[in-house]
């Protein structure tokens, strides 16, 4: 199974518009923090979770070529705004994509986006799409998944654990708890993948110690925290966490079946 993170910052991107801090003014690529979104490839098949308002340059820059099946943690605008982009995928492959999610987040999508339902002249430029409701595991092709509920301040949101080739991931970008559970319920995971949005307390992420509270409890063979604000400056925030927490990175890519990491 190989991963790689397509992007890793929270809502507004880093660097934020219009901000002169530190790290939105840093010359370290790792602080340069596109919206979340995870690529998963592994027995053939492409995932994507979450199509961010950054989504084609994602695909573009970190060699994105195929998309099977997306699956959508929840329907905030960070995470949805570039379903448009699904366009090239369809055309190039030639098939409808599925596209994976809770009832509430599907509906929110049917909402947000319409027109791709609409019988009308534009219908072949459109994203040629099926939205799949999930609340139990399910395969994709060689992937068992099963959907992770979590608390993301009043909303309920999925998080996602992948299985594949011997391997386990758990992804989880936005939540405000991971409830104990859940915790407990994780098979041994060889990544982990945590909201950890800064420091200060907010009322719909966790922050560095609250994820890594939770991280530690969950005992993963490697950790990662995802979605950061510009509180955190990669080296920085690195440099403070316990051995096998890791702050994750736009580009960064994990082949679990090679055990490499570039
Ligand atoms: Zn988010
Ligand atoms: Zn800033
Ligand atoms: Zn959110």
């Amino acid at each position: 199974m190989k991963l790689t993170f397509l992007g890793t910052g929270t809502s507004h991107g880093i660097p934020a518009i219009g901000c002169t801090c530190d790290v939105c003014q840093s010359d370290n690529r790792r602080n340069r923090r596109r919206r979340s979104s995870l690529y998963i490839q592994a027995g053939g098949v492409h995932v994507v979770i979450d199509t961010p308002p950054d989504f084609r340059d994602q695909a573009l820059t970190f060699n994105v070529a195929r998309v099977d099946a997306v699956l959508l943690t929840h329907a905030h605008a960070d995470h949805i705004f570039g379903f448009d982009d699904l366009r090239r995928f369809c055309f190039l492959q030639k098939m409808i994509i599925p596209v994976y999610g809770s009832s509430i987040t599907l509906a929110s999508m049917r909402e947000k986006f319409g027109y791709v339902f609409e019988d009308s002249l534009w219908r072949k430029s459109v994203p040629q799409v099926t939205f799949c409701e999930v609340d139990q595991p399910f395969q994709v092709g060689a992937l068992q998944i099963t959907p992770l509920p979590v608390p993301h301040g009043p909303m309920q949101v999925y998080g996602y654990l992948i299985e594949a080739d011997g391997h386990r991931v758990a992804y989880i970008p936005d939540c405000s708890a991971v409830p104990e559970e859940l915790m407990t319920a994780l098979p041994p995971l060889d990544v982990m993948i945590l909201d950890a949005l800064r420091d200060r307390p907010h009322p719909t992420h966790l922050t560095v110690d609250q994820a890594v509270d939770a991280l530690q409890r969950i005992g993963a063979d490697r950790s990662y925290l995802t979605h950061l604000c510009h509180d955190l400056e990669h080296e920085a925030t690195q440099q403070r966490l316990p051995a096998g927490i890791h702050v994750a990175y736009d580009g960064l890519r994990i082949d679990l079946s090679r055990e490499c990491i570039t």
